[in-house]
């Protein structure tokens, strides 16, 4: 080893010696030793790296301390925080898709602080069943006579499959085998729950003579699955529900459909149509539909299944059940929000409430935003309103867009990519888009408390840029 290398390896301060450091002990006692050590660790490891490759040409301590602080901070703050969405996208599945009201948040609080009837029959002073609390909501809702919850609807699909045709094949058309959000893929989930995918049709066109002509002995399942994030225009078509159940009942299997989405409302009055609710899939003779509890339903996160009862009674049995189970809090989130809908309150569910906000709504919304900003930091950003398009994302709808506003801000202080980098590490942070050299902030999915903090966000990198 060159003796300049040896020398700055031992210029490099003992881990001893900076653990003793004055600023330490506040993060040893919110982090405990062991963390800030191996922070420290690895700071000195990268720079010993650097001085064996010899791109490090002196030690400069209180840079490696700041370095060590930056890292410590990083995990001292909590990693999973709220954060304001100005991307116009709804169901945003990286910004944690639903937002949850007021009185579901309390449902959850309220089972998460003590002891619950989760699993305990009050009437009868026994043990009871997780499911009641919900079954019955889901049944009224979508008019099926059995219900199960899991973890998501990936597990949910997973289950039925496993439960209802592992070890013979299940037939769909090839229209039908998508992908959704990079790892869920319908062949990969067939294969899981040993399941022989059958593939019928071409990519646009499926007929109800493929699905016959594919049947055999060993055929368990007609499956039927919603492309969600994408669509086929021009030249295509696929059997209806009700012939495809024609089809099923016919010869003795199942027939599944995989909504994704799952509507439990018409929201055809709010200018998205196209969908079909989950009762309608039901009443047109699917045997067991399966949706997310947290696209377009608004719920937690969670994975509806209603069917008929003998097909639910086996789903239940089996052992992925107790696996995929959902937990209390979700639960409790689930029970609330089916409640709302009940009493016919949907509207009032954040993620309907968006995806119907009318253009005149969210153009006043915008324009009190516009005059909030102006009085807090009117000096710094050009403001303007401009009309948008905004999308329901989570595989919904992926042809829709929903007129929306947002503000266009831009400043001659500072390019739009670094604006919105600086939005993102606020607290909390927003998560905005860029145009033509503009900032977008689509009103659409900003909360109404939310208002305020933005505005103050803003205000912040006015003050921090002027
Ligand atoms: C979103 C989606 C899934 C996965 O649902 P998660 O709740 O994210 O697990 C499965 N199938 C379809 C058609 C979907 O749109």
């Amino acid at each position: 080893m060159k003796p300049e290398i040896n020398k700055l390896l031992r210029e490099i301060p003992s881990m001893d010696e900076l653990l003793a450091r004055s600023w330490v002990a506040p993060y040893e006692e919110k982090l405990g030793r062991n963390t800030v050590k191996s922070v420290f660790a690895d700071v000195i490891g990268e720079y010993r790296k650097e001085i064996l490759k010899g791109t490090k040409k002196g030690i400069n301590v209180p840079e490696l301390e700041k370095e060590v602080i930056k890292r410590l901070e990083r995990y001292k703050r909590n990693s999973l925080r709220r954060v304001i969405n100005a991307t116009g996208v709804v169901v945003h599945t990286n910004l944690g898709r639903s937002c949850l009201s007021e009185e579901v948040i309390k449902a959850v609080s309220e089972v998460a602080r003590g002891y619950s009837n989760l699993e305990y029959d009050l009437e009868k002073g026994e043990r009871g069943q997780r499911l009641d609390h919900v079954e019955w909501l889901l049944c009224q809702l979508t008019g099926a006579d059995g219900a199960v919850v899991v973890n998501n609807n990936a597990g949910a699909v997973l289950l039925c499959l496993s439960a209802l045709a592992q070890g013979g094949q299940a037939i769909i058309s090839r229209g039908e085998l998508v992908e959704i959000g990079g790892s869920f893929r319908i062949p990969e989930i067939m294969a899981q729950s040993g399941v022989e995918m059958v593939e019928v049709g071409t990519t646009n066109k499926t007929h109800i003579k493929d699905y016959r002509e594919a049947i055999t002995e060993r055929t368990k399942m007609l499956l039927k699955v919603h492309p969600s994030n994408f669509r086929i225009i021009g030249f295509q078509s696929v059997p209806s529900r009700e012939e495809l159940a024609e089809v099923a009942k016919e010869n003795d299997l199942v027939f599944m459909e995989d909504l994704g989405s799952g509507v439990l409302v018409d929201l055809s009055v709010c200018g998205l149509k196209g969908e079909p609710t989950v009762a309608n899939c039901v009443r047109s003779n699917v045997d067991v539909v399966t949706f997310s509890g947290d696209k377009l339903l608004g719920g937690p996160q969670a994975g509806c299944i209603v069917g008929r009862k003998p097909l639910i009674d086996k789903i239940k049995r089996h052992p992925l059940h107790r696996a995929l189970r959902i937990d209390k809090m979700t639960l409790a989130a689930l029970e609330a929000t089916l409640r709302i809908y009940l009493e016919g309150r949907a509207h009032e569910i954040p993620t309907i409430a968006m995806l119907c906000a009318d253009a005149d709504t969210l153009k006043k919304k915008a324009l009190r935003l516009k005059r909030m900003l102006k009085r807090a930091a009117g000096d710094f950003f050009d403001i303007e309103v401009v009309e948008v398009e905004d999308v329901v994302g989570g595989g919904a709808y992926p042809a829709d867009t929903l007129k929306g506003y947002a503000l266009s801000i831009k400043s001659n202080k500072i390019k739009d990519s670094e604006l919105v980098e600086l939005l993102r590490k606020k607290k909390p942070p927003v998560i905005a888009t860029t145009a033509g050299g503009f900032v977008l902030l689509h009103v659409r999915t900003i909360l109404r408390n939310e208002e305020g903090l933005l505005i103050d966000c803003l205000k912040e990198v006015a003050h921090e840029r002027s």
